[in-house]
């Protein structure tokens, strides 16, 4: 017994059977973007219409306001030097808050025109930082500004921190959003909400072949779904890749074999691995903040090569 719905024996093998769903906290408008700090022991994650940050102390279960206002934050990550790296809807910017507290833009604008609204963010093993930059923080006055989008497309772009160069790197997807990379980082996994905007746009999770030199090709759509929306997504150390969808968190093989899923009491925004072993799936979901413990471990970051 698990609290998963098990779709294929492989599953059986990433679910502990008495762990528990665990709801640690509630009270936000729209909760999205869970980074965990290992260092700290905390969990950094957004509650965008309400414009702040908040920081779950795993060590104690207690939930404060991180930072407010935060810009309509929505996707955080932490980079190579333990840094949090965030998605910010109103300032239509990447952020990034320095050791000593200090908060600077690494991206606001490209080819001379605003981001629209970065949505969720990544950071690869040679310190890029990758993001997706959908209209949903631009769309309203909800999540952000409400406010024409100067680009007029929607694309993930990889930053690279050290020169601030900033390439968009995938532009065929209609509505961006979450964004993960295979153990090796040979694959980047790209969410396609689109279906938000044109009701018959596929409700994919596309994955994209990363090249050495930063760029990526040959995308194949790698998991539908019949309604609803995926947005954020993650893989474990063994490649398997764990995506929210509305009211559940899917997880598929490599192959992209729907293993089993777990439903869940509200719409989930994202989800992410943490604790000491990285093998607690933390899950915002609309209002809450909740967690449980699988038999996964969260994919690490591999060393670069020399
Ligand atoms: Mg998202």
């Amino acid at each position: 017994m698990s609290e998963f719905e098990i779709l294929d024996p492989r599953m059986r093998g990433l679910v502990i059977g008495t762990a528990q769903l665990e709801r640690l906290w509630t009270g936000a408008r729209w909760a999205e973007g869970p980074a965990y700090f290992p260092a700290g022991r905390y969990l950094v994650f957004s509650d965008i219409p309400n414009d702040r940050m908040l920081r779950y102390d795993e060590t104690s279960g207690a939930v404060s306001v991180f930072r407010a206002p935060s810009g309509n934050s929505n996707g955080n990550a932490v980079d190579l030097e333990g840094r949090l790296v965030s998605c910010e809807h109103r300032a239509r910017r990447i952020s990034r808050t320095e050791h000593d507290g200090g908060i600077v833009a690494l991206a606001t604008h490209f080819d001379g025109r605003r981001l629209n609204a970065p949505n969720d963010i990544v950071v690869k093993s040679d310190g890029s930082v990758w993001f997706s930059d959908p209209t949903y923080g631009i769309d309203s006055d909800y999540e952000g500004d409400a406010a024409p989008s100067e680009l007029g497309r929607q694309c993930v772009y990889r930053l690279d921190p050290a020169t601030g160069a900033l390439g968009a790197v995938v532009t065929d997807r209609l509505q961006p959003n979450g964004l993960a990379f295979s153990p090796d980082e040979t694959v980047l996994y790209v969410v396609d909400s689109g279906a938000s905007h044109v009701a018959d746009h596929p409700r994919a999770i596309v994955a994209y072949g990363v090249r050495p030199d930063g760029t990526v090709a040959d995308p194949r759509t790698f998991a539908l779904l019949p309604d609803g929306f995926y947005d954020g997504v993650r893989c474990d150390a063994q490649g398997n890749v764990w995506a929210s969808a509305f009211r559940a968190v899917h997880c598929y093989a490599p192959d992209g074999t729907h293993l089993g899923t777990l439903p869940m009491p509200e719409r989930v925004s994202n989800l992410c691995f943490g604790g000491l072993k990285r093998n607690r799936l933390f899950i915002t979901a609309q209002t809450s903040l909740y967690a449980i413990y699988v038999n996964a471990r969260g994919a690490a970051r591999p060393t670069p090569r020399p």
